[in-house]
């Protein structure tokens, strides 16, 4: 395995800019955001109380940040 001074197997510039907690203010990769404990998945039907329209492949999941708070974040509905 070769390696160079930089790496592009990540999602380079079209990566989102990290997942930030609103009380402790930790920015997390999406990665690592994936990292912490789960605590609610948000479906289409829960969200189309709230809102008009809703992707059928996106789910609202909430996870618990390291300092307690919650931290909600769009993610692709797993199939099946
Ligand atoms: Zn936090």
């Amino acid at each position: 395995m070769h390696r160079r001074g930089s790496e592009s197997n990540v999602d380079g510039s079209a990566a989102p800019p990290g997942v930030a907690c609103g009380r402790c203010r930790t920015v997390r990769s999406a990665g690592e955001w994936s990292a912490l404990p789960l605590r609610s998945e948000i479906g289409e039907a829960e969200v189309a109380a709230l809102v008009s329209r809703w992707p059928d492949d996106l789910v609202v999941v909430v996870r618990t940040c390291t300092c307690g708070a919650p931290i909600a974040r769009l993610a692709p509905r797993r199939a099946g």
